[in-house]
């Protein structure tokens, strides 16, 4: 057997860029072991023990920056600002940083509102470090999910183009779009008014290797007339530029 002299990874998996968590706790005790079981999984953890400083912490000196922590872990009750409010600002401020409260308090209508004012997840103390781990490493991980960047859904008129969903519907209906009309259509949508001949429709949508020739191009805009048009014969969304090419709307 090999013995090679290469250090085992023991990387946490969430570790693959620096990973960072405020913790916001008045209790120096509690605060001190969220810390402690934090920094022991890798993470790089900054702490507050108010409100204002927390807040100071979050923006810097702007409160349009994006916030540099991963993770809030935050206390409900704070001294100077408590943990709803800040929680209400940071998303009044469209600040999507993902937060943990964490509250004394167990009844339900404390739970709720801390959901509605824009928390994710919601611990009671006492709670385990090992718990408050694993909250937090699910956080991080729905946190990298949502900040993929999102396709803009495309609307022109009563027409809705979803990149993502690969969907259109057209006057609310659902319109079953073969996968070269879908991508011809995206690309209209994407620059209404704009002329396109037939060979740059062709290499934007059946790219430069495309062997066939340009009626190609006037079949598709022909079947996509039929699911788009309320009359193909007078189209209204897909405009034939005489001498030129296509315009969308
Ligand atoms: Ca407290």
């Amino acid at each position: 057997m090999l013995s090679l002299d290469i250090p085992q990874a023991t990387a946490n998996p969430e570790l693959t860029r620096k990973t960072s968590i405020l913790v916001v706790e008045d209790e120096d005790l509690i605060r001190e072991m969220i810390v402690l079981a934090l920094r022991e999984q890798g993470y790089d953890v900054m702490t507050a023990a108010d409100g204002r400083t927390a807040l100071g912490l979050i923006q810097g000196n702007d409160a349009t920056a994006e916030t540099p922590f991963d993770t809030i872990v935050l206390d409900l009750m704070l001294p100077q600002v408590n943990g709803l409010d800040i929680c209400r600002l940071l998303r009044y401020q469209g600040n999507t940083v993902p937060i943990l409260i964490l509250s004394a308090k167990a009844s339900e209508t404390d739970r709720v509102l801390g959901l509605e004012v824009g928390a994710d997840d919601y611990l009671t103390k006492p709670f385990s470090m090992r718990e408050l781990v694993a909250r937090c490493r699910a956080l991080l991980r729905r946190q990298r999910f949502t900040t993929l960047p999102q396709a803009p859904v495309l609307q022109f008129r009563d027409i809705t183009l979803s990149p993502e969903e690969c969907r259109v519907t057209v006057r609310g209906e659902e319109a079953a779009l073969s996968p070269k009309e879908f991508r011809l259509l995206e690309l209209f949508m994407s620059y209404p008014k704009r002329v396109w001949s037939r060979e740059h429709l062709i290499d934007q949508v059946w790219g430069p290797d495309f062997l066939g020739d340009t009626k190609t191009v006037d079949v598709h805009i022909r079947w996509l007339r039929e699911k788009l048009e309320e009359d193909p014969s007078k189209p209204k969304y897909i405009v034939t530029v005489r001498g030129f090419g296509y315009r969308f709307g």
